[in-house]
């Protein structure tokens, strides 16, 4: 059986940076495992721009970004597999996968990284009454559509959603000459990018309309209508506010999950909440040596910061390899107000900090001018001051590497969301 120090499984941008990193880290012998013809990942069919800003000070399009640490993947020689789909990882790291020339294929790794991304929520998810005609597309499919192979999905919209492909969709949609009729949301506040609201809805005159769902379509061959109305707290349409709009397409923009089958198949612990592996600050899952970034571990707003978690998660995988034995670790539990939905990661790993620990999170509502404040044993070891926070945008705040050396002997250290001032 062939044998690798790392495999990578995805060759997104995580799956990139992560085989890259762990190279640059000493790991020469990485093969990274895509099911897809290409390198690059969603960003191939996001050829808008505002990706890089981060990480590249610049503005540039989802392939161009792409096409950055393909180059730098491509000079480092690093062997990988297109066209190969994974479709089991045992415990002891035995990557079963499959593709057209070899047929089934078992390779040995001492590490695996999971950068496998996300998927959309589809209509039998959402449980949207109604008709099943055709004309019904999550966003990315008809991104898919529209961008790479050519092919306009539809005329008049409607887009259920308000997540950042919808959003996207809505401008790329009008720019191709549909009309998008609405966009339409369940939650009060939006789940995409302020910045996507401006530039994809205002922008060109969509209207938004927040605290409002789809509760019917209809059409027998190809989508002829769809009933909007108002929802209350409870989520529940209001009777009397029904609107029908005329419109031959319906997208649905209502989600990403992590692409979780592998993860949960071999037996990493799942949180409940991501969807994705529980990992500790070394991006390490519950199972020794497997390691998660980018989408599959939890759905990033942008690129910039899938790319830097994947480098630590490159970064420790070859670090596993190379001190493998060692995996006795100290994991204290972060903890966090109400305010908070989650963190990544769950544990931090006191046997190695090798840096600044940052920790991500989610907020579960829209606040203004909170303090945020990470403590342990009474001790303040990170504070910062955010004048506003939103469920569609992603947070972090960061634990300095010293503070916790110097913390002594802790239980957990908690995040706490309080009022400034
Ligand atoms: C529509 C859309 C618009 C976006 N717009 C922006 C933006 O404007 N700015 C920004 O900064 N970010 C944006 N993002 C976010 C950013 O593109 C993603 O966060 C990033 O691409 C996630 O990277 P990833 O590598 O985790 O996942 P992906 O890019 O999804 O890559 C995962 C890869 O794993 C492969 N794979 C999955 N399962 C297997 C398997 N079993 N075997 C082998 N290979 C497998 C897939 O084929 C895929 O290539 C957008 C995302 C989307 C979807």
């Amino acid at each position: 059986m062939k044998q690798y120090d790392v495999i990578v499984i995805g060759g997104g941008p995580a799956g990139l940076a992560a085989a890259i990193s762990a190279y640059d880290n000493g790991c020469k012998d990485v093969l990274l495992i895509e099911r897809d013809n290409r390198l690059g990942g969603i960003l191939n069919q996001c050829i808008h721009n505002g990706f890089g800003l981060h990480t590249f000070k610049e503005e540039l399009t989802g392939p161009e970004y792409a096409d950055r640490f393909i180059r730098e993947f491509h000079n480092r020689n690093i062997d990988h597999m297109t066209g190969t789909m994974v479709i089991e990882i045992t415990p002891d790291k035995t990557v079963r996968a499959v593709n057209s020339t070899d047929g089934l294929i078992d390779i040995k790794a001492k590490a695996v990284i999971l950068a496998m991304g996300c998927r959309e929520r589809s209509r039998g998810q959402l449980s949207i009454p109604g008709s099943r005609p055709a004309g019904i597309f999550s966003a990315g499919t008809a991104q898919r559509l529209v961008n790479l192979e050519g092919q306009m999905p539809g005329r008049r919209v409607v887009i259920l959603g308000s997540g950042d492909i919808g959003l996207i969709m809505a401008r790329r949609m009008t720019l191709e000459g549909a009309n998008v009729l609405a966009v339409v949301e369940l939650m009060p506040y939006s789940g995409g990018l302020k910045r996507n609201i401006v530039q994809c809805l205002n922008d060109y005159g969509i209207p938004l309309y927040l605290s409002h769902t789809v509760i019917n379509i209809e059409g027998n061959k190809r989508v002829t209508a769809v009933t909007v109305a108002e929802v209350d707290e409870n989520r529940k349409p209001v009777a009397g506010t029904e609107v029908r709009y005329e419109c031959d397409t319906l997208l649905l923009s209502c989600g990403l999950i992590p692409e979780n089958e592998l993860s949960s198949q071999l037996g990493t612990k799942l949180s409940r909440v991501t969807n994705g592996p529980v990992v500790d600050s070394s991006l390490e899952t519950t199972i020794p040596g497997v390691f998660a970034c980018g989408n599959v571990l939890h759905v990033h707003d942008l690129v910039d910061f899938v790319s830097e978690e994947a480098a630590l998660a490159g970064k420790n995988a070859a670090l596993y390899v190379q001190h493998l034995g060692t995996t006795n670790k100290e994991l204290i539990p972060v903890t966090f107000s109400p305010e908070i939905r989650y963190t990544v990661p769950a544990f931090i790993n006191m046997d190695s900090i090798t840096g600044d620990i940052k920790v991500r999170y989610r907020v579960g509502n829209n606040y203004q001018n909170k303090k945020v404040l990470v403590t342990s044993g009474g001790k303040v070891l990170s504070q910062k001051v955010r004048r506003i926070m939103a469920p569609g945008e992603m947070e972090d705040v960061l634990i300095p590497a010293d503070k916790l050396r110097s913390a002594g002997r802790i239980a957990e250290i908690n995040i706490k969301v309080t009022d400034n001032g």
